[in-house]
C-alpha cells in the first residue's frame, strides 16, 4: 500500500481541466435549472451548499503491523426532506470536491423519485483491492466509529457505492449497533446482506431502475428494445446488472469495459453471464479476450463512441466531455453512473438530439430500494421480491413521467427538467420548515 499524503494534493478546487471539478459541474446543472425557475437568491444560496462536511483520519493497523492513516469524508448536503441518504465510496481518487458533488446529486435524486430523504455521501481515499479482508473490515468499522454521531436511522443513512457492497454495510451496521448498547439497528444503513435486514431486489435495483427508464424512453422514441444494441462503460454492480437485465429484454450487448480494458463484438454481441462469471474470478475484465469471442479496444474510452441505440455510462464522473461528446451519438444515454457527463458535453449531446436520461433520475432505483429497505427495517416486516419490484417500477415510471412532462413544459433537456422537478420539492420543503435546510 503506497503512502497517501495528507491532505491529498488533488483537492477539488485545485484540480485542472483534466480532472474537472465534479462539484462545479453539479452547480452548473443546478444554476441552469434555477434560471428557468426564477428562484430567489436566498433560495438558491440555501439549497446549493452542503449542510455539513466532515473529514476524519482513519488509523488502521495493517496485517504487517504498520499503522496506515486513511482519510474519510462524509458530506451531508441537505436534510430538508428527510434524513441524509447516500452511499460510501472506497476509491483512490476520492476528493472532498467529489464527495460534495455526489452528496448534492443525492439530494436531488431522492427528490426526483419523491422519497422522504435528503442527500449525503461518504468516501475513503483507498484502493480496496490492495487491502486484505481484515484490513478492509477494520477500515469500514473505523469509518463508522469515527463518525458515529453523524449517522442514525433518522439522521443520516449510508449505503453502498463504488467498491463497497453488502459485506461492508453489514460490518458498519454491526459497529453502529454495538456503539448503541448492542441494540439491533438495521435502519442505520442500507444495502445490507439479506440475512441482517437487507431487502430483496436491492442488489440489482440501480440497473433495474435504469431499465424502467430506458423502456419508457424507447417507447417515446419508437425504439424496439428487443432489437436494440447496447454499450456499457463500467462493469461493477450497476454495469453488470444492466448488461444482464437488458440482455433479458432482448438487447444485444455489443461492448463493455472496466478498469481491466474495453471489449466488443458487434456481430454476435457479448454474453453478460460469461463476463460476470469472468469478473467474479478475476476481479476485472482484464484478459477477457483470451476466453471470450471479443476484440479488445486500444483505448477503453472508445466504448463510449460505439454506434449503438443505448449507451450506458456506469463508471465514474466526467467521462463524456467537450473532448469526446461530438463523437458520441447513441439514440439514448442512460446514466447509471453519477455525473458521467459534463455540463458542456450536455449541450453538444442535446444539439445532436441524443436523448439523455440523467443520473439523478436514471440511477435512482438504487436509493429507491434503499428507501424500501429502510421502511422494512423500521417495520420489522419483510416483503417478497414482487412487492419491491412493483413499488420500484411505479416510482421510477412516475419520476420519468414527471421529468418528461417538465421537459416539454419548459422546453429544456431531461437533465434540466429533472433538476426543476427536484429543486421545486426541496425548495418547498425548506420553505415549509421555515427555511431550515
Ligand atoms: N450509491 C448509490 C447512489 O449513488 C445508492 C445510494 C443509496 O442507496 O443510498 O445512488
Amino acid at each position: 500500500m503506497e503512502k497517501k499524503e495528507y491532505p491529498p494534493k488533488h483537492m477539488g478546487s485545485m484540480m485542472g481541466p483534466v480532472h474537472a471539478s465534479a462539484f462545479e459541474n453539479a452547480l452548473k446543472q443546478f444554476n441552469a435549472a434555477a434560471r428557468v425557475m426564477n428562484l430567489s437568491d436566498d433560495q438558491v444560496a440555501m439549497i446549493k451548499q452542503p449542510r455539513r462536511i466532515t473529514e476524519v483520519r482513519l488509523p488502521i493497523r495493517m496485517d504487517d503491523g504498520r499503522i496506515e492513516n486513511f482519510v474519510g469524508y462524509r458530506v451531508q448536503h441537505s436534510i430538508a426532506r428527510g434524513p441524509a441518504k447516500g452511499g460510501i465510496r472506497f476509491h483512490p481518487d476520492v476528493t472532498v470536491d467529489e464527495v460534495k458533488a455526489l452528496a448534492f446529486w443525492m439530494t436531488f435524486k431522492c427528490s426526483v423519485v419523491n422519497i422522504p430523504m435528503g442527500g449525503g455521501k461518504g468516501g475513503v481515499i483507498v484502493d480496496p483491492s490492495k487491502l486484505s479482508r481484515g484490513e478492509l473490515e477494520r477500515l469500514a468499522r473505523r469509518y463508522m466509529a469515527e463518525m458515529i454521531d453523524l449517522f442514525g436511522p433518522d439522521r443520516d443513512v449510508p449505503a453502498p457505492d463504488v467498491n463497497t457492497g453488502p459485506m461492508i454495510m453489514g460490518w458498519m451496521m454491526d459497529t453502529y449497533s454495538m456503539h448503541h448498547g448492542g441494540d439491533y439497528i438495521p435502519g442505520v444503513i442500507t444495502g445490507k446482506p439479506l440475512e441482517i435486514g437487507g431487502s430483496l431486489g436491492r442488489d440489482k435495483a440501480t440497473a433495474q431502475g435504469m431499465v424502467f427508464c430506458v423502456r419508457e424512453a424507447a417507447q417515446k422514441l419508437g425504439i424496439f428494445l428487443n432489437k436494440a444494441t447496447v454499450a456499457i462503460q463500467g462493469f461493477g454492480n450497476a454495469g453488470s446488472f444492466a448488461a444482464s437485465l437488458l440482455h433479458e429484454d432482448g438487447c444485444k450487448i455489443v461492448a463493455i469495459s472496466d478498469v481491466g480494458g474495453g471489449f466488443f463484438n458487434r456481430e454476435k454481441g457479448i454474453d453478460p453471464a460469461q463476463a460476470i462469471e469472468y469478473v467474479k474470478k478475476n476481479r476485472s475484465l482484464k484478459g477477457f479476450e483470451k476466453v471470450a469471442d471479443v476484440k479488445c479496444y486500444d483505448d477503453p474510452m472508445k466504448v463510449l463512441e460505439e454506434s449503438v441505440d443505448v449507451l450506458i455510462p456506469a463508471a465514474l464522473e466526467n467521462q463524456i466531455t467537450e473532448a469526446n461528446a461530438e463523437r458520441i451519438k447513441p439514440k439514448i444515454i442512460a446514466e447509471c453512473a453519477n455525473g458521467p457527463c459534463t455540463f458542456e458535453a450536455d449541450a453538444i449531446l442535446t444539439e445532436n438530439k441524443v436523448f439523455l436520461i440523467p443520473d439523478i433520475l436514471c440511477n435512482a432505483g438504487g436509493v429507491t430500494v434503499s428507501y424500501l429497505e429502510w421502511v422494512q427495517n423500521r417495520m420489522g416486516y419483510y416483503w417478497p421480491i414482487e412487492r419491491v419490484q412493483e413499488d420500484l417500477e411505479r416510482m421510477m415510471v412516475k419520476a420519468f413521467d414527471d421529468v418528461y412532462e417538465t421537459s416539454l413544459k419548459y422546453k429544456v433537456n431531461m437533465r434540466i427538467a429533472a433538476f426543476i422537478v427536484a429543486i421545486e420539492r426541496v425548495s418547498k420543503a425548506s420553505e415549509l420548515r421555515g427555511l431550515y435546510a
